[in-house]
């Protein structure tokens, strides 16, 4: 469970996130969504520990993490761009979340081997990533955050890089890959469909704010306001 109590950031003199309660039940696929510049990847930010919260709590698995770095939460990060080590091969860049853990080299090998062939990289871990497609790129990014088992995996716009039908396909592949871990995602988008088709919360976010928090359908046919109605589409 991630829970945020009255989180607000502020850049400057401006607030970009004001006031969020949210819960984010165990093993939800939790969408966050909303116009750009509404403060979505401030927040997942926040959760990861990228960035510090002006003011509010967090808490992940009961335990407040508000003010501890990155590497102190039980939380994995996967980027829009996928931040891959460019001169590390496949296997060394999804290694990468592995060091500084005490793993032996035996055991690195074993986990790498059985995520890879989870995702299916297993024929690419020798390769570095340009020379991989956008999909495949966007699977090592996706199993270096794997590799350490966090309890929560933040995505922000993970498959805004790659074309409508690998987009299509890869949706149907995380969704699958989250039934699987049984691990709690939190997936950030400004595309209403993928929200709807993915999560199984969604926060509807703007400026700054959440406006609804609901299930794909109840979000759909309850719009509590005008947004959130005009935002999903919902019929008159
Ligand atoms: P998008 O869909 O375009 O990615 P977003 O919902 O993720 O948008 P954020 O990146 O969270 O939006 O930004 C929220 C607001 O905070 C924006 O007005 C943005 O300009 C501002 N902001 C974000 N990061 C910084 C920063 N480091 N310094 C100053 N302002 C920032
Ligand atoms: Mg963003």
């Amino acid at each position: 469970e991630v829970v945020l109590k009255q989180i607000t950031k502020a850049f400057q003199s401006q607030n970009a996130v004001k006031g969020l309660d949210l819960v984010v039940p165990d093993g939800s696929f939790t969408v966050l969504v909303g116009p750009s510049g509404c403060g979505k990847s401030t927040t997942l930010r926040m959760i990861a520990g990228l960035e510090e919260a002006t003011s509010g709590e967090i808490l992940i698995g009961e335990q407040p993490v508000t003010h501890l770095p990155p590497g102190k939460r039980d939380v994995a990060m996967v980027f829009q761009n996928y931040a891959l080590y460019p001169t590390m091969s496949v296997y060394d860049n999804i290694a990468y979340g592995l060091r500084n853990r005490g793993y032996s080299k035996k055991e690195c090998q074993q986990r790498v081997g059985e995520i890879a062939e989870v995702v299916g990289l297993t024929p690419y871990l020798t390769r570095k990533p340009a020379q991989l497609s956008g999909g495949q790129r966007q699977r090592v990014a996706l199993a270096r955050a794997m590799v350490k088992k966090p309890q929560v995996f933040l995505m922000d716009e993970p498959l805004s890089n790659l074309d409508a039908k690998l987009r299509n396909q890869m949706r149907v592949e995380l969704t699958s890959l989250h039934k699987q871990l049984g691990s709690t995602f939190i997936y950030v988008t400004h595309d209403q469909v993928e929200a709807m088709t993915m999560g199984d919360q969604i926060v509807v976010m703007n400026e700054g704010q959440i406006m609804q928090v609901a299930a794909p359908m109840e979000l759909y046919l309850e719009p509590e306001n005008l947004f959130v109605a005009q935002f999903i589409g919902s019929p008159p």
